[in-house]
């Protein structure tokens, strides 16, 4: 099967493009390198089945080209993290909302199966745990920025519902939950990258607001694997699927867990959410999935334990530290 994936480049999708590859298939990918990284997919080069264009889905004639020479479409490309969308809104909407809208009407004229990425945000402020993929959404105002994200991913997902029922283009849905693992970086935000490096480094754990936030974190090996067989079941089609690991945790045992598995000295500090992100941020208070849907169509729940995540993302970091250390100085004898 021919996949291609855009933001392909990214976290998520130089993952999937692996799992892809090892399995026999071919990918091609379509990154405008906005948050994703050639680090992320250099070691697939060599699999001679990777192809990658470094452009815009705006790039209308090539994007037609691409999906034409696709069997599935993989939409991942996304303004993504909460800091990012926090200081530029506009971006995120636009990116968000103009992106799916152009991959959805590409593959509707050559009538390729769609799996496009939501998120969990889009519950929002809903405070009925755990989340049922047919639960209501609880968004905040307009005037709070955070909810920009939501909103441009409820939109996404009521267009690409309407292409499926009204046009009958073949499209599913995920929302995905926190999402982590090896080549995330804590760049655009995210908590547990941050967590890791601050501790490596014998920095500050900086724990926002009061730290009794809790959140599930998903491996990104199990997140593939449901991505991977909810596009290999055909009773996928025309679904909301939730795609997220049920082991909850505060903010603040997270920091200890991090700290102690990594055994480091930083202190925590708590950060208030007004310097962390902007005056009046909203955060949600618990985030957890069902994952009861994604088992049905599947069989398949991720179940990595956080203590297995944790390690693997400080794996990542040491080695990403000793990659980067300059070498010891070599003298040659004459
Ligand atoms: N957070 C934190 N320290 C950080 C980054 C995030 O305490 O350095 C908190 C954040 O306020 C939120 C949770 O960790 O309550 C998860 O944040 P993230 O941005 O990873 O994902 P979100 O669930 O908000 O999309």
């Amino acid at each position: 099967m021919r996949y291609l994936i855009t933001g392909g480049a990214g976290f998520i999708g130089s993952h999937l493009s692996e799992r892809l590859l090892a399995r026999g298939d071919r990918v091609v990918l379509l990154d405008n390198l906005s948050t994703g990284s050639m680090d992320n997919i250099r070691h697939l080069k060599t699999s001679g089945q990777m192809e990658y264009h470094l452009d815009n889905i705006e790039n209308l004639q090539l994007l037609a080209e691409l999906v034409d020479d696709a069997d599935v479409i993989v939409h991942l490309a996304a303004a993504v993290g909460v800091k990012l969308i926090v200081e530029s809104p506009v971006r995120t909407i636009e990116t968000n909302v103009n992106g799916t809208q152009r991959i959805l009407e590409a593959a509707c004229k050559k009538r390729k199966l769609v799996l496009t990425a939501s998120t969990s945000e889009v519950y929002g402020k809903n405070t009925n745990v755990p989340f049922h993929e047919d639960a209501d959404l609880v968004l905040g105002p307009t005037t709070k920025g955070r909810w920009s994200y939501a909103a441009s991913k409820a939109l996404d997902e009521f267009l690409a519902l309407s292409y499926w029922k009204e046009k009958r283009l073949p499209v599913i849905v995920v929302r995905l939950f926190n999402t982590v693992g090896p080549r995330q970086t804590g760049r655009y935000g995210m908590v547990l990258p941050n967590f890791v490096k601050q501790a490596l480094d014998n920095e500050p754990i900086r724990v926002y607001g009061n730290g009794k936030q809790s959140r599930c974190f998903c491996d990104v090996r199990d997140t593939v694997e449901g991505l991977i067989r909810l596009m290999d079941t055909e009773r996928s089609v025309g679904e909301v699927v939730n795609v997220g690991n049920t082991e909850e945790i505060t903010m603040e045992a997270l920091a200890r867990l991090v700290k102690a598995r990594t055994h480091s000295a930083s202190p925590i500090e708590f950060v208030p959410y007004d310097q962390a992100y902007e005056p009046g941020f909203e955060d949600m208070m618990r985030r957890v999935p069902s994952v009861d849907k994604l088992q049905a169509l599947t069989g398949f729940r991720p179940q990595t334990s956080l203590n297995e995540i944790i390690d693997r993302v400080t794996a990542f970091f040491r080695q990403k530290e000793e990659a980067s250390a300059p070498r010891a100085a070599t003298s040659t004898a004459v």
